[in-house]
Protein backbone atom coordinates (compact mmCIF):
# COMPACT_ATOMS: atom_id res chain seq x y z
CA UNK A 1 0.00 0.00 0.00
CA UNK A 2 1.43 3.55 -0.60
CA UNK A 3 0.61 6.21 1.47
CA UNK A 4 -1.78 8.82 0.31
CA UNK A 5 -1.39 12.24 0.98
CA UNK A 6 -3.73 15.33 1.13
CA UNK A 7 -2.25 18.46 0.47
CA UNK A 8 -3.42 21.83 -0.01
CA UNK A 9 -2.67 23.42 -3.47
CA UNK A 10 0.10 25.13 -3.44
CA UNK A 11 3.79 25.59 -5.77
CA UNK A 12 4.91 22.69 -3.37
CA UNK A 13 2.24 20.53 -3.86
CA UNK A 14 1.55 21.30 -7.45
CA UNK A 15 5.33 19.97 -8.40
CA UNK A 16 4.73 17.15 -6.56
CA UNK A 17 1.56 16.29 -8.59
CA UNK A 18 3.45 17.19 -12.52
CA UNK A 19 6.44 14.83 -11.32
CA UNK A 20 3.51 12.05 -10.15
CA UNK A 21 1.81 12.64 -13.57
CA UNK A 22 4.99 12.86 -15.96
CA UNK A 23 5.86 9.42 -14.31
CA UNK A 24 2.94 7.67 -14.78
CA UNK A 25 1.21 8.30 -11.73
CA UNK A 26 -2.40 9.40 -10.66
CA UNK A 27 -3.56 12.45 -8.48
CA UNK A 28 -6.85 13.96 -7.43
CA UNK A 29 -7.77 17.21 -7.64
CA UNK A 30 -10.80 19.01 -7.01
CA UNK A 31 -13.36 21.11 -9.46
CA UNK A 32 -16.61 22.64 -8.90
CA UNK A 33 -18.56 19.04 -9.46
CA UNK A 34 -16.86 16.26 -8.22
CA UNK A 35 -13.42 15.62 -7.46
CA UNK A 36 -11.09 13.95 -10.08
CA UNK A 37 -9.05 11.41 -10.01
CA UNK A 38 -6.67 12.42 -13.10
CA UNK A 39 -3.73 10.97 -15.08
CA UNK A 40 -1.88 12.42 -17.80
CA UNK A 41 -4.27 11.69 -21.12
CA UNK A 42 -1.22 11.10 -23.35
CA UNK A 43 0.06 8.00 -21.37
CA UNK A 44 -1.66 4.62 -21.80
CA UNK A 45 -0.06 3.57 -18.76
CA UNK A 46 -1.66 6.22 -16.85
CA UNK A 47 -5.09 6.01 -18.22
CA UNK A 48 -4.79 2.54 -17.46
CA UNK A 49 -3.82 2.75 -13.80
CA UNK A 50 -7.30 4.98 -13.52
CA UNK A 51 -9.80 1.58 -15.12
CA UNK A 52 -7.45 -0.52 -12.39
CA UNK A 53 -7.52 1.90 -9.41
CA UNK A 54 -10.82 2.96 -9.52
CA UNK A 55 -12.21 -0.79 -10.55
CA UNK A 56 -13.92 1.62 -14.10
CA UNK A 57 -15.35 -1.01 -16.72
CA UNK A 58 -13.09 -1.11 -19.67
CA UNK A 59 -15.55 0.41 -21.83
CA UNK A 60 -16.75 3.67 -20.25
CA UNK A 61 -15.01 6.39 -21.52
CA UNK A 62 -12.71 8.79 -19.42
CA UNK A 63 -13.46 12.81 -20.11
CA UNK A 64 -10.12 15.02 -20.67
CA UNK A 65 -10.05 18.17 -18.25
CA UNK A 66 -7.43 21.22 -19.95
CA UNK A 67 -7.30 25.09 -18.61
CA UNK A 68 -9.34 27.52 -20.14
CA UNK A 69 -6.27 28.68 -22.27
CA UNK A 70 -5.19 24.77 -23.67
CA UNK A 71 -5.06 24.45 -28.02
CA UNK A 72 -8.13 22.75 -28.07
CA UNK A 73 -7.86 22.12 -31.60
CA UNK A 74 -4.65 20.37 -30.99
CA UNK A 75 -6.77 17.56 -29.66
CA UNK A 76 -10.51 17.92 -31.99
CA UNK A 77 -11.93 18.44 -34.67
CA UNK A 78 -13.83 21.82 -33.95
CA UNK A 79 -16.72 21.39 -36.36
CA UNK A 80 -19.86 23.05 -35.13
CA UNK A 81 -19.90 26.71 -34.95
CA UNK A 82 -22.82 26.06 -32.10
CA UNK A 83 -20.18 24.64 -29.97
CA UNK A 84 -17.76 27.79 -29.90
CA UNK A 85 -21.19 29.92 -28.66
CA UNK A 86 -21.65 26.92 -25.90
CA UNK A 87 -18.41 27.65 -25.03
CA UNK A 88 -18.32 31.11 -24.70
CA UNK A 89 -21.46 31.13 -22.37
CA UNK A 90 -20.75 28.38 -20.16
CA UNK A 91 -16.88 27.64 -20.10
CA UNK A 92 -15.27 27.50 -18.26
CA UNK A 93 -17.92 25.21 -15.87
CA UNK A 94 -19.75 22.10 -15.53
CA UNK A 95 -20.07 21.26 -19.25
CA UNK A 96 -18.64 18.47 -21.24
CA UNK A 97 -18.30 18.38 -24.87
CA UNK A 98 -17.66 15.68 -26.86
CA UNK A 99 -15.99 16.34 -29.97
CA UNK A 100 -14.47 13.99 -33.19
CA UNK A 101 -10.82 13.52 -31.59
CA UNK A 102 -7.92 13.86 -33.42
CA UNK A 103 -6.30 10.68 -31.67
CA UNK A 104 -3.39 12.71 -29.92
CA UNK A 105 -4.32 11.37 -26.44
CA UNK A 106 -4.10 7.77 -25.49
CA UNK A 107 -6.89 5.56 -27.39
CA UNK A 108 -7.64 4.17 -23.89
CA UNK A 109 -8.99 7.40 -22.98
CA UNK A 110 -12.53 6.91 -25.24
CA UNK A 111 -12.10 3.31 -25.06
CA UNK A 112 -11.88 2.87 -29.18
CA UNK A 113 -14.67 5.30 -29.87
CA UNK A 114 -13.67 8.02 -32.62
CA UNK A 115 -14.52 11.02 -30.14
CA UNK A 116 -12.90 12.50 -27.00
CA UNK A 117 -14.74 14.65 -24.25
CA UNK A 118 -13.08 17.72 -23.31
CA UNK A 119 -13.88 19.67 -19.79
CA UNK A 120 -12.45 23.23 -18.88
CA UNK A 121 -13.94 23.41 -15.32
CA UNK A 122 -13.90 26.82 -13.46
CA UNK A 123 -12.65 25.78 -9.82
CA UNK A 124 -9.88 27.85 -8.62
CA UNK A 125 -8.10 25.02 -7.71
CA UNK A 126 -8.93 22.57 -10.77
CA UNK A 127 -7.88 25.83 -12.85
CA UNK A 128 -4.03 26.16 -10.74
CA UNK A 129 -3.35 22.82 -11.34
CA UNK A 130 -4.23 22.42 -15.15
CA UNK A 131 -2.11 25.23 -15.75
CA UNK A 132 0.65 24.32 -13.24
CA UNK A 133 1.06 20.96 -15.32
CA UNK A 134 -0.18 22.21 -18.22
CA UNK A 135 -0.65 18.48 -19.46
CA UNK A 136 -4.44 16.66 -20.91
CA UNK A 137 -5.98 15.48 -17.95
CA UNK A 138 -7.85 12.18 -18.41
CA UNK A 139 -10.18 12.34 -15.18
CA UNK A 140 -13.52 10.35 -13.93
CA UNK A 141 -14.95 11.14 -10.88
CA UNK A 142 -12.26 10.32 -8.09
CA UNK A 143 -14.39 7.18 -5.92
CA UNK A 144 -14.22 3.52 -6.28
CA UNK A 145 -16.19 2.50 -9.25
CA UNK A 146 -20.23 2.57 -8.32
CA UNK A 147 -19.69 4.51 -5.18
CA UNK A 148 -21.37 7.79 -4.84
CA UNK A 149 -18.92 10.56 -6.13
CA UNK A 150 -16.60 12.51 -3.68
CA UNK A 151 -17.36 15.72 -3.14
CA UNK A 152 -14.24 16.40 -0.99
CA UNK A 153 -10.94 15.49 -0.16
CA UNK A 154 -11.98 13.27 2.80
CA UNK A 155 -14.71 11.83 0.81
CA UNK A 156 -11.61 10.59 -1.71
CA UNK A 157 -9.25 9.55 1.32
CA UNK A 158 -11.98 7.42 1.97
CA UNK A 159 -12.39 5.50 -1.34
CA UNK A 160 -8.54 5.36 -2.26
CA UNK A 161 -6.43 5.23 0.88
CA UNK A 162 -3.16 3.39 -0.08
CA UNK A 163 -4.57 3.31 -3.72
CA UNK A 164 -2.77 6.79 -4.94
CA UNK A 165 -0.05 8.82 -3.64
CA UNK A 166 -1.79 12.75 -3.86
CA UNK A 167 -4.89 14.23 -3.02
CA UNK A 168 -4.93 18.15 -4.12
CA UNK A 169 -7.58 19.67 -1.23
CA UNK A 170 -9.65 22.49 -3.00
CA UNK A 171 -12.51 22.12 0.02
CA UNK A 172 -15.69 20.87 -0.41
CA UNK A 173 -17.13 20.61 -4.25
CA UNK A 174 -20.13 23.38 -4.82
CA UNK A 175 -21.58 21.87 -7.59
CA UNK A 176 -22.34 18.23 -6.30
CA UNK A 177 -23.43 16.52 -9.42
CA UNK A 178 -21.20 15.32 -12.70
CA UNK A 179 -20.67 17.74 -15.14
CA UNK A 180 -23.79 17.72 -18.08
CA UNK A 181 -21.95 15.69 -21.34
CA UNK A 182 -23.07 17.05 -24.45
CA UNK A 183 -22.27 15.74 -27.80
CA UNK A 184 -21.68 18.63 -30.45
CA UNK A 185 -20.29 16.24 -33.46
CA UNK A 186 -23.68 16.73 -35.23
CA UNK A 187 -26.03 18.83 -36.47
CA UNK A 188 -27.37 19.96 -33.25
CA UNK A 189 -26.24 19.52 -29.80
CA UNK A 190 -27.70 16.30 -28.01
CA UNK A 191 -26.80 15.83 -24.44
CA UNK A 192 -25.86 12.74 -23.12
CA UNK A 193 -25.74 13.21 -19.43
CA UNK A 194 -27.66 15.85 -17.72
CA UNK A 195 -26.23 17.99 -15.23
CA UNK A 196 -26.02 21.45 -13.97
CA UNK A 197 -25.57 23.39 -17.22
CA UNK A 198 -29.23 22.37 -18.19
CA UNK A 199 -30.72 21.02 -21.84
CA UNK A 200 -33.22 24.45 -21.22
CA UNK A 201 -30.25 26.87 -20.49
CA UNK A 202 -28.50 24.86 -23.98
CA UNK A 203 -31.48 25.75 -26.24
CA UNK A 204 -31.57 29.31 -24.96
CA UNK A 205 -28.07 30.01 -26.63
CA UNK A 206 -28.35 27.75 -29.60
CA UNK A 207 -32.20 27.12 -30.38
CA UNK A 208 -32.28 22.88 -30.81
CA UNK A 209 -30.77 20.42 -28.09
CA UNK A 210 -32.10 16.84 -28.40
CA UNK A 211 -31.52 14.33 -25.23
CA UNK A 212 -30.17 11.37 -26.14
CA UNK A 213 -32.57 7.98 -24.55
CA UNK A 214 -30.60 4.67 -25.28
CA UNK A 215 -33.11 2.56 -27.55
CA UNK A 216 -32.77 -1.07 -26.86
CA UNK A 217 -30.49 -3.13 -28.78
CA UNK A 218 -28.66 0.11 -29.45
CA UNK A 219 -24.93 0.71 -29.18
CA UNK A 220 -25.02 3.39 -26.00
CA UNK A 221 -23.79 6.55 -27.12
CA UNK A 222 -22.64 7.82 -23.28
CA UNK A 223 -21.55 4.22 -22.23
CA UNK A 224 -21.48 5.31 -18.58
CA UNK A 225 -24.88 5.63 -18.67
CA UNK A 226 -25.38 2.12 -18.69
CA UNK A 227 -23.89 1.29 -15.27
CA UNK A 228 -25.38 0.98 -11.62
CA UNK A 229 -23.87 4.32 -10.23
CA UNK A 230 -23.39 6.48 -7.18
CA UNK A 231 -24.68 3.94 -5.06
CA UNK A 232 -24.11 4.26 -0.75
CA UNK A 233 -22.87 1.77 1.09
CA UNK A 234 -26.25 0.58 2.81
CA UNK A 235 -30.00 -0.12 1.09
CA UNK A 236 -31.50 2.40 -0.76
CA UNK A 237 -35.08 2.47 -1.46
CA UNK A 238 -36.88 5.30 -3.82
CA UNK A 239 -40.24 6.46 -3.22
CA UNK A 240 -42.72 9.14 -4.96
CA UNK A 241 -43.87 11.00 -1.93
CA UNK A 242 -43.83 11.62 1.91
CA UNK A 243 -47.25 9.27 2.73
CA UNK A 244 -45.31 6.52 0.97
CA UNK A 245 -42.11 7.42 3.09
CA UNK A 246 -43.77 7.17 6.33
CA UNK A 247 -44.78 3.53 5.72
CA UNK A 248 -41.79 2.36 4.68
CA UNK A 249 -40.22 4.28 7.72
CA UNK A 250 -42.57 2.99 10.43
CA UNK A 251 -41.91 -0.97 8.07
CA UNK A 252 -38.44 -0.36 8.85
CA UNK A 253 -38.20 0.44 12.10
CA UNK A 254 -40.73 -3.04 12.92
CA UNK A 255 -37.77 -4.89 11.30
CA UNK A 256 -35.32 -3.20 13.78
CA UNK A 257 -34.02 -0.82 11.15
CA UNK A 258 -32.17 2.25 11.42
CA UNK A 259 -33.67 4.32 8.38
CA UNK A 260 -32.92 7.98 7.53
CA UNK A 261 -34.72 9.73 4.69
CA UNK A 262 -33.42 11.70 1.93
CA UNK A 263 -35.95 14.73 0.72
CA UNK A 264 -36.95 18.42 0.13
CA UNK A 265 -37.01 20.43 2.69
CA UNK A 266 -40.78 20.82 2.24
CA UNK A 267 -41.48 16.86 3.61
CA UNK A 268 -38.71 17.75 6.53
CA UNK A 269 -41.84 17.77 8.65
CA UNK A 270 -43.19 14.95 8.14
CA UNK A 271 -40.03 13.40 10.04
CA UNK A 272 -37.97 12.75 13.10
CA UNK A 273 -35.50 15.63 12.98
CA UNK A 274 -32.41 13.33 13.50
CA UNK A 275 -33.32 10.99 10.71
CA UNK A 276 -33.67 13.47 8.21
CA UNK A 277 -30.99 14.05 5.02
CA UNK A 278 -32.38 17.26 4.26
CA UNK A 279 -31.42 18.29 0.43
CA UNK A 280 -32.76 21.76 0.81
CA UNK A 281 -35.20 23.61 -1.73
CA UNK A 282 -33.47 24.21 -5.20
CA UNK A 283 -32.10 21.92 -7.79
CA UNK A 284 -29.17 23.82 -7.33
CA UNK A 285 -29.38 23.21 -3.80
CA UNK A 286 -30.10 19.74 -3.75
CA UNK A 287 -27.57 18.82 -6.73
CA UNK A 288 -24.49 20.29 -3.96
CA UNK A 289 -25.82 18.60 -1.10
CA UNK A 290 -26.85 15.11 -2.81
CA UNK A 291 -23.30 13.24 -2.28
CA UNK A 292 -22.52 14.98 1.00
CA UNK A 293 -25.56 13.25 2.51
CA UNK A 294 -25.90 9.79 0.68
CA UNK A 295 -21.48 9.68 2.14
CA UNK A 296 -22.88 11.08 5.46
CA UNK A 297 -26.27 8.64 4.86
CA UNK A 298 -24.16 5.55 4.45
CA UNK A 299 -22.22 5.38 7.45
CA UNK A 300 -25.23 5.56 10.09
CA UNK A 301 -27.98 3.99 8.24
CA UNK A 302 -29.52 0.87 7.85
CA UNK A 303 -31.30 1.97 4.75
CA UNK A 304 -31.77 5.29 3.17
CA UNK A 305 -35.63 6.16 1.99
CA UNK A 306 -35.45 8.77 -0.72
CA UNK A 307 -38.65 10.79 -1.69
CA UNK A 308 -38.56 11.96 -5.42
CA UNK A 309 -38.67 15.13 -6.51
CA UNK A 310 -41.86 16.50 -7.97
CA UNK A 311 -40.28 18.47 -10.37
CA UNK A 312 -38.15 17.36 -13.10
CA UNK A 313 -37.31 20.10 -15.51
CA UNK A 314 -33.96 21.87 -16.06
CA UNK A 315 -31.24 21.33 -13.44
CA UNK A 316 -33.50 19.01 -11.55
CA UNK A 317 -33.56 16.31 -14.66
CA UNK A 318 -29.67 15.89 -13.58
CA UNK A 319 -30.75 15.65 -9.53
CA UNK A 320 -33.10 13.09 -10.88
CA UNK A 321 -31.24 11.29 -12.83
CA UNK A 322 -28.31 10.44 -10.27
CA UNK A 323 -31.01 10.01 -7.30
CA UNK A 324 -32.79 6.92 -10.03
CA UNK A 325 -28.87 5.79 -10.26
CA UNK A 326 -28.37 5.77 -6.13
CA UNK A 327 -31.18 3.71 -5.51
CA UNK A 328 -31.39 1.28 -8.58
CA UNK A 329 -31.44 -2.37 -8.14
CA UNK A 330 -28.21 -3.48 -10.43
P1 LIG B 1 -17.25 10.20 -15.07
O1 LIG B 1 -16.02 10.99 -15.36
O2 LIG B 1 -17.03 9.05 -14.14
O3 LIG B 1 -18.35 11.10 -14.66
O4 LIG B 1 -17.68 9.55 -16.46
C1 LIG B 1 -17.53 10.22 -17.68
C2 LIG B 1 -18.81 10.24 -18.47
O5 LIG B 1 -18.57 10.86 -19.73
C3 LIG B 1 -19.37 8.85 -18.76
O6 LIG B 1 -20.77 8.85 -18.61
C4 LIG B 1 -18.98 8.62 -20.20
O7 LIG B 1 -19.85 7.74 -20.85
C5 LIG B 1 -18.99 10.04 -20.79
N1 LIG B 1 -18.04 10.14 -21.91
C6 LIG B 1 -16.71 10.27 -21.83
N2 LIG B 1 -16.15 10.29 -23.06
C7 LIG B 1 -17.16 10.16 -23.94
C8 LIG B 1 -17.23 10.10 -25.36
N3 LIG B 1 -16.13 10.16 -26.12
N4 LIG B 1 -18.44 9.96 -25.92
C9 LIG B 1 -19.55 9.91 -25.15
N5 LIG B 1 -19.56 9.95 -23.81
C10 LIG B 1 -18.37 10.07 -23.19
MG1 LIG C 1 -17.99 8.62 -12.15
Amino acid sequence: MMNTEICQITDRSLAEAKSILLSGGLVAFPTETVYGLGADARSDSGVDKIFTTKGRPQDNPLIVHIHRDFDLNGLVYDEMPYAKKLREVFLPGPLTLVYRSKGKVSSKVSCGLDTLAVRVPSHVGAQAFLRYVDLPIAAPSANVSKHVSPVSAEHVFADLNGKIPLILDGGPSSGGIESTVCDVTGEYPVVLRQGLVSVEMIRSVVGKCGVYVPKEGEQVRSPGMKYKHYAPKCKTCLVTDAKQASLRFDEFKKEGLRAYVLCESKYAKYFPKDRLLDLGSTAEEMASRLYSLLREGELVADVIIAIEPTRSDGVMAGVLNRLNKACAEE
